[in-house]
């Protein structure tokens, strides 16, 4: 090391040394209280007003308040200080005075940044109190943004209320004004008629999702001591299944404590919406709630089976993502984009146990869970991105990932895969692979349970955020390691850190199940994806590559007017489709851009294949008997 580098070395250890002083010497506000109002509804305009008491030592000439880019739980980023309007402020003011703060005391600094400029007023008042006040516009029925109409009031808050910034640990308060004749419930009440609420810090606050509204419905169950609030709001029918509903997921909560133990909270609170408008579709995680927004009808086909799925994979995420963190969750910086390559483990391997307890919990059999498994495989094997990105890419990759808007064209669908399903079979081969070679000692259960411990009972406490600490892939690894006595390096190199196919067939074998492989049944598709959401139209969503579609000259947006000289549509596609043989060569005209273009398609080998899980027919007692322990959680 040369004598330069040593003293540039220097001069960064003291500049960075300087920078943590500075934060730790941020004084704490004397208080901080947030008052949400909502007297016109049917504007969608949330009133918000942050009162900030600033401290006896205050020196700040100035505060800024600053509206997260994104909310946790939800990785792309949403921008939400562009539904932020009418911003104010003024400061507390002796009697006759008038202490509106107005521009340039009030100012946009950036596109998330708002700054109150308190010297701007030479007022004597030593603990000068801010009072900032915007609207926030949300009409959006989700477990991300938040929605005020004529029904209810429904917020996350990462989408409604500012942070002041170098202030997100201090303690806030929260009072609600709600209107007239409209109720109150979220994960955090002491009391029916509660207004007022305190948390520790800000993220605790945004991490309690609220709904307000006169109509919504309570039932309660109890497990363990711990209380379970089932609060449904329903926009359609319920054809009469809210009972059989709050039972179910009364079972899923008996089959994820049997496993983890009893959760550290009092009580908790599964606020569900049925939107019935076909296009609101939701789960959040939160500590002692989650939302759940289903786009149809409890009534209606398929939805009390979504609904279950989705509390099944939410309740997990009170201890996988929630409490056993990776490092990157929690404090966050909400000014960019989450970067973690653990969201496997924590979508994932949640996603694996979701599916998992329902069949413990006896809402499903066998056949149900294996068919599941087999169809997420199915997916991903087939996925022309599973061959190009890692799971730990997948999860770096989330902000552009997860429901993220594109305004540019992207070739995503060729080129990523999720990281949930990717990591719900990485804990499935996992979990299988652990209980075969150590015969049943060992398990994922055990790997789970022992994070928990580890990272976040028995850490001291990293933050001022939550218990405990977060952990890194490498920290999944060297547990899974210890707990199973086996050395798992080679499996993460392979398996989460590059895009090698996962041993399926190893690990099902353990407990007497294979992975049949049969050519899909849809023999030809051509390398054409359809888009379904184009409305009327046979319209191309995805070309893959190097496909017999990609050389014909076919383009995403293509409508297919006809196929063999047939005209066709959306009905009989695959079905024309599948009249063909490999090797045909098959005339296909497209419509594009007002021009209508003629060409061929030589149909390759069917590219397509479908998976399932069987069980093997010569299985040994063993083998049986590992798989009921597996099924059954022991
Ligand atoms: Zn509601
Ligand atoms: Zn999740």
């Amino acid at each position: 090391m040369t004598l330069l580098r040593r003293l540039a070395l220097l001069l960064l250890l003291l500049a960075s040394f300087s920078a943590i002083a500075a934060a730790q010497q941020e004084p704490p506000l004397r208080s901080l209280t947030y008052h949400l109002k909502m007297s016109r509804p049917v504007s969608h305009l949330f009133e918000v007003t942050i009162e900030v008491e600033l401290g006896n030592d205050a020196t700040a000439r100035s505060i800024d308040f600053q509206m997260p880019k994104w909310s946790p739980g939800r990785y792309a980023v949403f921008d939400f200080a562009k539904n932020v309007q009418e911003v104010s402020a003024r400061l507390a003011c002796p009697a006759g005075l008038d202490c509106t703060l107005a521009n340039p005391a009030v100012r946009r600094v950036d596109d998330q940044t708002w700054r109150v400029d308190i010297a701007h007023f030479n007022l004597p008042e030593k603990q000068p109190t801010v009072f900032f006040n915007y609207k926030v516009f949300g009409n959006d029925l989700s477990g991300t943004f938040s929605q005020l109409d004529s029904r209810h009031a429904n917020f996350n808050g990462g989408s409604i209320f500012m942070y002041v910034v170098n202030h997100k640990p201090d303690p806030v308060k929260l009072r609600i004004d709600p209107p007239a004749g409209w109720c109150v419930v979220n994960g955090r009440m002491d009391k029916s008629d509660q207004r007022e609420w305190r948390f520790p810090n800000y993220d605790v606050m945004i991490d309690t999702p609220t709904e307000i509204a006169p109509d919504w419905t309570d039932n309660e169950f109890q497990v363990d001591g711990k209380r379970y609030h089932v609060v449904v709001h329903s926009f359609g029918d319920e054809g009469g299944n809210r009972d059989n509903l709050v039972r179910d997921i009364e079972k899923i909560v008996r089959a994820e404590t049997a496993m983890w133990g009893p959760p550290e909270f009092d009580s908790y609170t599964f606020l569900i919406h049925f939107a019935a408008d076909d296009h609101s579709g939701d789960g959040m995680e939160h500590l002692t709630s989650t939302q759940i927004i289903e786009p149809g009808a409890l009534g209606e086909e398929g939805v009390y089976g979504s609904t279950l799925d989705t509390v099944a994979h939410e309740f997990f995420h009170v201890w996988n993502v929630k409490r056993l963190r990776p490092l990157e969750l929690g404090p966050w910086d909400f000014t960019r984009p989450l970067s973690t390559r653990g969201l496997w483990i924590a979508e994932g391997i949640t996603n694996y146990y979701g599916h998992m307890m329902r069949r413990r919990a006896g809402l499903w059999d066998d056949t149900a869970l294996l068919r599941r498994e087999s169809q997420t495989i199915t997916g991903i094997e087939n996925a022309p991105g599973s061959h190009l990105m890692s799971a730990e890419e997948s999860s770096l990759s989330a902000p552009f990932l997860d429901d993220a808007p594109h305004a540019q064209q992207t070739n995503l669908d060729n080129t990523s895969i999720s990281y949930y399903p990717k990591g719900e079979l990485i804990g499935l081969v996992l979990d299988l692979m652990i209980r075969g070679k150590t015969n049943g000692k060992a398990s994922l259960d055990d790997v789970m349970r022992r994070m928990y411990e580890e990272f976040y009972l028995k850490s001291p406490n990293a933050s001022y955020y939550l218990r405990g600490r977060g952990y890194t892939t490498e920290d999944f690894e060297r547990v899974a390691s210890e707990v199973s006595g086996l050395d798992l390096h080679g499996f993460f190199k392979l398996y989460v850190r590059d895009v090698t196919m996962l041993p399926y067939d190893e690990a099902l074998g353990f407990v007497g199940l294979s992975l049949v492989r049969e050519r899909a049944r849809q023999p030809f598709n051509a390398g054409i994806g359809l888009d379904w959401q184009a409305k009327g139209s046979l319209t191309i969503g995805v070309v893959h590559p190097n496909s017999p579609a990609e050389d014909a000259g076919l383009q995403e947006d293509d409508e297919i007017i006809s196929l063999g000289k047939k005209n066709i549509s959306r009905e009989n596609f695959l079905v024309s489709l599948a009249r063909y043989r490999q090797g045909d060569r098959v005339p296909i005209t497209v419509k594009r851009v007002r021009k209508t273009i003629q060409t061929t398609l030589l149909l390759g080998v069917p590219e397509r294949l479908e998976y399932r899980i069987d069980e093997r027919k010569d299985a040994t007692p063993q083998q049986k008997a590992l798989r009921a322990e597996w099924l059954n959680g022991s």
